[in-house]
């Protein structure tokens, strides 16, 4: 038996890909990790470092310096039949790139893992994580994507995997890049922040989410994150949005702001660790799920917590 973990890499390994190596060895065989891209390394240098890979495969082409799931595909499933696992984080990267790979393969796959059970049995959660359902697969091949919030992250190790090129194919030809708009940002990834601050659509307008949220993320280190309805409403970016069909994340402490708690928006955050809500609804669903609770109007309350909290 032998996993096939797919990295997703910026400048360096992101953190759900040493979740995913994470799972991935917990299904019991050899972790090979592909990198797929261009100029690639430094990548290729950092994921051998980790503890847990035993090789790392190489696929470099300037075909692939961007990464396009229909280019990508390909070079998975022309290997996929070396192994008994292909992994992937459950990201945009990942959930874009595998359902790709088991149709080309023609298997099912399994989506959004949050436990190993055994080798071809997993745990997944359901219906916006009202229920975990545990699913068995008896493909040949097979295709999981992880949710990097239920794994810890792979550390390095003392050694370094041994790092080999595969060969690559030319461009698929079926889609082309024209732009991304990056936003560049000081504060934590929201996927892996230790500290978030969620509003919600109570703060009424965009320069209002970003007069109240700012300064109190800037001042705990927080990333932001925001309801869909505040998403919706353009108070705060798409990439923001936590929640069933956003972002699932598990920080340390996790602040809701001015959030009713929608079964949708607590499917993404309620494996966070410490759960602070700030609501003037005293009835609001959130204080179910909230550890600490503060019954108040967020406009009067917001300015003064940041305004004591010390730098
Ligand atoms: P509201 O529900 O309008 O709540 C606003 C809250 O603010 C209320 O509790 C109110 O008491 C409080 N409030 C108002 N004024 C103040 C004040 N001055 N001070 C303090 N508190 C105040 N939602 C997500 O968040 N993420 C998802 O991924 C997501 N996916 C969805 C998927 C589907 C298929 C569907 C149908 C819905 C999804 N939703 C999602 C939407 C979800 O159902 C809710 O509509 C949304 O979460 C509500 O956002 P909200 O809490 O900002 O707004």
């Amino acid at each position: 038996m032998s996993v096939l973990l797919i990295a997703e890499f910026d400048q360096s390994l992101k953190a759900a890909t040493r979740s995913a190596i994470t799972a991935a060895s917990q299904l019991g065989g050899n972790v090979d990790v592909l990198v797929i891209g261009h100029n690639l390394d430094s990548i290729a240098q950092q994921a051998a470092r980790v503890q847990g890979v035993a090789r790392v495969l190489v696929a470099d082409n300037a075909a692939y310096a961007k990464p396009l799931a229909e280019n990508f595909a390909p070079v998975v499933v022309g290997i996929a039949a070396n192994y008994s696992h292909v992994v992937a984080p459950a990201s945009s990267f990942g959930k874009n790139l595998l359902p790709r790979v088991a149709a080309l393969l023609d298997v099912d796959m399994v989506s959004e893992v949050t436990k190993i059970i055994d080798p071809s049995t997993y745990l997944r959660p359901l219906y916006a994580g009202n229920l975990n359902a545990t699913v068995q697969t008896a493909e040949a091949v097979k295709l999981l994507t992880v949710r990097p919030t239920a794994f810890t992250a792979a550390k390095d190790g003392d050694q370094s995997a041994p790092i080999e090129t595969i060969a690559t194919g030319a461009d698929a030809g079926l889609s082309r890049y024209i732009s991304e708009n990056i936003q560049v940002s000081e504060r934590p990834e929201l996927g892996t922040a230790r500290v978030i601050v969620t509003g919600g659509r109570s703060l009424g307008s965009a320069e209002k989410f970003e007069e109240l949220m700012s300064p109190l993320a800037g001042k705990l280190n927080a990333a932001i994150g925001a309801t869909r309805a505040a998403v919706d409403a353009g108070f705060a970016p798409n990439e923001w949005q936590v929640g069933q069909t956003g972002t699932v994340v598990a920080p340390d402490v996790y602040i809701a702001i001015g959030v009713s708690g929608a079964a949708q928006h607590i499917a993404g955050m309620k494996e966070s660790r410490t759960i602070i809500a700030i609501n003037q609804d005293p009835d609001a669903q959130i204080f179910q799920w909230a550890d600490y609770g503060l019954v108040a109007d967020l406009f009067d309350v917001i300015p003064k917590i940041t305004a004591a909290i010390k730098n």
